[in-house]
């Protein structure tokens, strides 16, 4: 039977998309350059919003299974002032909206390709895409992956899905990634055990960056550190527990939490890690997640991302097999799908980026939600993703709101 979907990258939108057509019933290879688990570095957060997709997908208890750690709200701090916002519970969406979880991506992303490969989606570990498979028309038909011998061998597939993350190698052979230039920065990842266990994550705003940390089971705390590249380039010494001891003199309330925290592993890097795309589909071939474009981590929203995009590719997808003659328009209507929940999220950790550099603008904003803690509340229900920037502007939202108080 030939392939329907070839998905080249298992992180958190190819297992979903894997996973959800896998149950539609059709023909589905997952690879990944990756033996599995694998980590990732990441916050290790997940916003309230992601447990309506798992459900979705069959996939209730994954969380409670998976021992994720419930985290109530966001303790956002910087250039001497504190906020502790919570996550709202909205009468008509649900408790969820209240909780998001810590764990870790290891875990999560590897019960989720179990969860796609018990859905009956073949899964190919190991495997490495180094080149698209096209036709002369340019239209793409498949991959070509380097198994673990090191042959090449080609896969074709009727659509071939690049969920392959940030640096991804598939849009940028289609040629519709960008790069943000003017958000060129880099993340240091570390694991801490023996740090007091509390249920708000942690955003410290520093010049230009930031660090988040959350817990992400009783004995463990993720502590990531996004900073402008050219940092890097300033860096004098070559130890990054130094480097990292430096940036905590900006973050004193982090800087204590771990005085008796021990690292668990070396600090590991990734960046830079903003880039756009200027189309997610093109003949026989989509992009989703990260691959699909990402600012930054800030908000903690990339995973919901990746799992909200997976949903709308995976119903165009399931549309345009069932009727191959109207592909386009089921490929249109991702598109839009994703444009329109999307676009404003990003439009929001874009201006926050902006912002962060101006620490006159951040002091007095985080002393108005320290003082204000329904607009702290606010503020962190919208980074939950449960409530989009355009409820704002309904009345009826409003009413729920004060009623969720
Ligand atoms: C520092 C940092 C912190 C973050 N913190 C958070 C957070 O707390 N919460 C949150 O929601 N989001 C966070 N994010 C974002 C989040 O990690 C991503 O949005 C999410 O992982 C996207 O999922 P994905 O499936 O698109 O990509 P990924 O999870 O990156 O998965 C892509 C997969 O593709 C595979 N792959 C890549 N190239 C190839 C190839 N050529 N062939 C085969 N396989 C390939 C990789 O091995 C990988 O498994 C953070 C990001 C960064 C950089």
């Amino acid at each position: 039977m030939p392939t329907d979907v070839l998905i080249l990258g298992a992180g958190p939108a190819g297992a979903a998309l894997a996973r959800q057509l896998a149950l539609a019933g059709f023909k589905v290879v997952l690879t990944d350059r990756a033996a599995f688990p694998r980590s990732k570095p990441c916050g290790e957060f997940l916003s309230p919003q992601c447990t309506p997709y798992l459900v979705a997908l069959g996939l209730p208890s994954l969380l409670a299974d998976t021992g994720a750690f419930a985290v109530r709200g966001l303790q956002l701090g910087g250039f001497g002032a504190q906020a502790t916002g919570h996550f709202r519970a909205l009468p008509e969406r649900g408790p969820h909206t209240a909780i998001g979880y810590g764990i870790r991506r290891e875990v999560f992303d590897h019960a989720l390709v179990q969860a796609a490969v018990a859905a009956g989606t073949q899964f190919l570990p190991r495997h490495e895409c180094v080149d698209l498979v096209r036709a002369e028309d340019g239209r793409v038909l498949g991959a070509v992956l380097r198994a673990p011998d090191g042959q090449p061998q080609p896969h074709l597939a009727t659509w071939t899905i690049g969920a392959d993350g940030v640096h991804s190698r598939v849009a940028r052979w289609l040629g519709v990634q960008r790069r943000l230039e003017w958000l060129d920065q880099f993340a240091l990842a570390a694991h801490f055990r023996n740090v007091p266990v509390r249920d708000t994550a942690n955003v410290q705003l520093l010049k230009g960056g930031f660090f988040a940390a959350t817990t992400v089971d009783e004995d463990l705390f993720s502590v990531n550190l996004v900073l402008p590249r050219q940092r890097l380039r300033e860096r004098t010494s070559p130890d990054w527990d130094a480097f990292v001891a430096d940036a905590l003199v900006d973050a004193p309330e982090l800087r204590e939490r771990l005085a008796a925290g021990e690292r668990l592993r070396p600090w590991r890097g990734t960046g830079p890690f903003a880039y756009a795309t200027t189309t997610c589909t093109l003949p026989g071939v989509a992009l989703v997640g990260d691959a699909a474009g990402y600012i930054d981590p800030m908000t903690g929203e990339g995973i919901y991302f990746a799992l909200f995009g997976a949903r709308a590719l995976g119903d165009a997808l399931a549309a345009a097999l069932h009727a191959p003659a109207d592909a386009e328009a089921a490929m249109r209507g991702y598109r839009r799908t994703l444009a329109g929940e999307l676009d404003a999220r990003k439009l929001a950790s874009k201006l926050l980026q902006r912002a962060v550099r101006r620490p006159w603008l951040v002091r007095p904003f985080v002393r108005l939600l320290q003082r204000w803690p329904g607009a702290a509340d606010l503020l962190v229900t919208l980074t939950g993703d449960t409530i989009h920037p355009r409820d704002l502007l309904r009345p009826s939202f409003w009413k729920s709101w004060r009623s969720s108080a």
